[in-house]
């Protein structure tokens, strides 16, 4: 078994693109299990988890990145969360019955990708493009076409099991520096990189992967960066959202004899019986 859970960002020193490899494994179980998804929702989900690390990766400053599909198929919609500090959490909802597992039979014939980017300072950005062919991995392809301009390649490949489930993904993106010597090296690269079998992307440590995909090229590796799951609920943040909902609502909620709040990314239920919500009505 090797080091999953993590992505590596690499650059090439004699050509005009860089990439990046990421592998999820615990943490995606982490992620899925409190949750009943049928399994094609399931693959989806982790192939949003991986594509939304490589996206995070993609950010040149500290914040965080929203990737949201909505359509009108089955799914009504999904979506990730991510951070600079490669924190995830994920959640689908689910409005009419599976039928098919293709990209198109979950999500729907009309749809859209919506990308929030909100950094830690400065303005928050918004990025929503139309479905496009019958995957994420095109519909990605062509934000990064819109948004950034830059011809980018993504590959994304799921393992998902009763007990644990795997995605891993890699992002291949020229650099905006010389763009006829960078269409040449990103043709170069993305040729190489499509000889990258499903099991290879799955089952090799990453080093391994890069080093088979790009022997006679120089590439740089950074560190890698470990993810994790975070859904970053907390008894303490439900106390706080209670007290600002104000003494006329919390009073409704004593009258009912409770009040319960599940986060919908872990399923956690926090409960709050009349003693402990009138304790919470004293700090308002
Ligand atoms: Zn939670």
């Amino acid at each position: 078994m090797h080091q999953y859970d993590q992505l590596v960002r690499f650059i090439f020193r004699e050509l005009d693109v860089r990439g990046e490899v990421v592998q999820v494994g615990v943490s995606l179980d982490q992620m899925l299990q409190n949750h009943d998804y049928p399994f094609p929702v399931k693959q989806l989900l982790a192939e949003l988890v991986a594509a939304t690390s490589l996206l995070t990766a993609t950010l040149k400053f500290e914040g965080q990145i929203a990737v949201n599909l909505q359509g009108n198929g089955p799914i009504r919609f999904i979506s990730v969360n991510g951070n600079h500090l490669q924190e995830f959490r994920g959640v689908a909802r689910l409005q009419q019955e599976i039928k098919g597992d293709s990209f198109r039979e979950l999500v729907g014939d009309q749809g859209h990708l919506l990308v929030t980017i909100t950094p830690q300072q400065g303005e928050r950005y918004q990025g929503i493009i139309p479905l496009e062919g019958d995957s994420l991995t095109s519909t990605l392809e062509s934000y990064f076409q819109q948004s950034e301009q830059l011809p980018t390649r993504l590959y994304l490949h799921t393992d998902i099991g009763a007990e644990h489930s795997r995605a891993a993904g890699m992002l291949i993106q020229v650099l905006p520096v010389d763009p006829q010597k960078a269409r040449v090296d990103f043709e170069h690269v993305t040729t190489l990189s499509d000889t990258l079998t499903r099991d290879e992307m799955l089952d090799l440590p990453i080093e391994e992967s890069l080093y088979r995909l790009f022997h006679q090229e120089v590439v740089e590796l950074y560190p890698a960066q470990p993810i994790r799951f975070v859904c970053g609920c907390s008894r303490e943040k439900c106390e706080s959202a209670i007290i600002s909902l104000g003494a006329q609502v919390i009073d409704e909620h004593i009258a009912d004899g409770s009040l319960e709040i599940s986060c919908e990314y872990c399923n956690t239920n926090y409960q709050f019986d009349a003693a402990a919500l009138e304790n919470l009505k004293i700090k308002l």
